[in-house]
């Protein structure tokens, strides 16, 4: 056995830790660059306390606006940049940190569909403080960003990129609602499930996905119902975090294969998509690993996976898919189809997704016709 795992060098939790974000900065550096989401005014406070130019994040990244916040970074002469914010805002903060000190376009270190090139310096010092409680971003060394050109998200990926300070305080998300609750909680849920069953899944990964997939089991539907219910959130944000740390280091499979291009195509939150499409990738999954691999670990391990969803000792794989259907209608998740994906666009969303480069990590490569069923049946 051989693994390696990777992680931002700080990681400070807890119920009001925000308030020590400034502190911290100055720790990494003597001029601030803070990014913010679409409500600056919730990190008034911290701009304010460091006297930091700032740079709001309207909506999910994309080259160009990551263009323009690296390019302001560097006229303000920072020598640190800090993102509060949702999975949005952290990305965009995390290649504004990585291009701000390299120079150069952002397409050119764009996976996918830009030219990977490495970066050749150290990003800015990063600081990451989620507001949701889904991606996981302020653990990993990844920033999606949307390429509006090509019609696909890509990573902008590098060791260098893990954020020097994660700190995830849960009473950031109390204010989060139901709907934003549900699709960032399935986000977590499907960055726990995806790693555990990875190909490239490994000891610390999984005990790490265990714990998180039992959170979420317990928490999700509190949160969603009651966003003040303080121990579902911690609950959330844990899980969140418990995402993140597995994804960096032992990667996705179908669903994010999915989200790629959709997420580049379509105005659809990239929760939203993973959800909508999550009890569908699993299904997917089993129904291949049955046919094709029966002696595939990766059963058991979604059997496994199911227990802890239903809290059943009985429950088979297949049980933990009529859960996550039960879970997605409870929570009001919309259809594909919601976001105006119509049923011609399906044939390319399948052939984009298969180059994507989340499901290098599925437990199996699925065909063609299996991934243009997976998302008809989530359309
Ligand atoms: P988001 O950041 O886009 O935020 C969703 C909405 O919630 C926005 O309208 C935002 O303004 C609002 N919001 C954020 N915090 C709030 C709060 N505390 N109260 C009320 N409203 C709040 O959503 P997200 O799901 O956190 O992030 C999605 C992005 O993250 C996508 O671009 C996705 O591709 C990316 N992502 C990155 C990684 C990674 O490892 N880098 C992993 C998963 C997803």
């Amino acid at each position: 056995m051989r693994f390696e795992f990777a992680t931002a060098a700080r990681i400070v939790f807890g119920e009001g830790a925000a308030a020590t974000l400034p502190d911290l900065t100055r720790e990494y550096g003597r001029r601030a660059f803070v990014v913010t989401g679409r409500s600056p005014e919730r990190a008034a406070a911290l701009i304010a306390a460091l006297g930091a130019e700032s740079f709001a994040v309207a909506g999910e990244p994309t080259v160009e606006l990551v263009r323009e916040g690296a390019q302001r970074a560097r006229e303000t002469g920072c020598d640190v940049v800090v993102a509060l914010g949702g999975g949005s805002v952290l990305d965009a903060g995390k290649a504004i940190a990585a291009i701000a000190a390299n120079g150069g376009e952002p397409l050119e270190f764009l996976e996918v569909v830009g030219k990977g090139r490495a970066l050749e310096r150290p990003p800015l010092p990063f600081l990451a403080a989620p507001t949701t409680a889904g991606t996981g971003s302020e653990v990993t060394r990844n920033a999606v960003l949307a390429s509006t050109e090509h019609g696909v998200k890509a990573s902008l990926r590098s060791p260098w990129m893990l954020p020097r300070v994660a700190l995830v305080d849960p009473e950031l998300t109390y204010g989060l609602p139901p709907e934003i609750t549900a699709y960032t909680g399935l986000d977590a849920l499907t960055q726990l499930i995806e790693p555990y069953v990875s190909a490239r899944a490994n000891p610390l990964v999984d005990t790490l996905c265990l714990d998180g997939i039992a959170r979420v089991a317990r928490a999700l539907g509190r949160a969603y119902r009651d966003g003040s219910d303080r121990e579902a959130r911690r609950e959330m944000a844990l899980a969140s975090l418990f995402g993140g740390l597995a994804l960096a280091n032992a990667g996705l499979g179908v669903v994010h294969g999915f989200a790629a291009p959709l997420g580049g195509g379509w105005p659809a939150p990239h929760g939203a998509l993973c959800a909508a499409l999550l009890p569908h990738g699993v299904a997917a999954n089993l129904a291949a690993l049955r046919a094709r691999a029966p002696q595939s670990p990766a059963l058991e391990r979604y059997a496994t996976v199911a227990r802890l969803l239903t809290g059943r000792e009985d429950a088979r794989a297949e049980d933990g898919v009529d859960w996550l259907r039960a879970l997605c209608a409870e929570l009001k998740i919309p259809a594909l189809r919601a976001w105006g994906l119509a049923q011609s666009d399906l044939a390319g969303v399948v052939a984009k997704a298969a180059r994507a480069s989340s499901m290098k990590a599925n437990p199996l490569p699925l065909t063609d016709e299996e991934l243009r069923a997976t998302l008809a049946a989530a359309w």
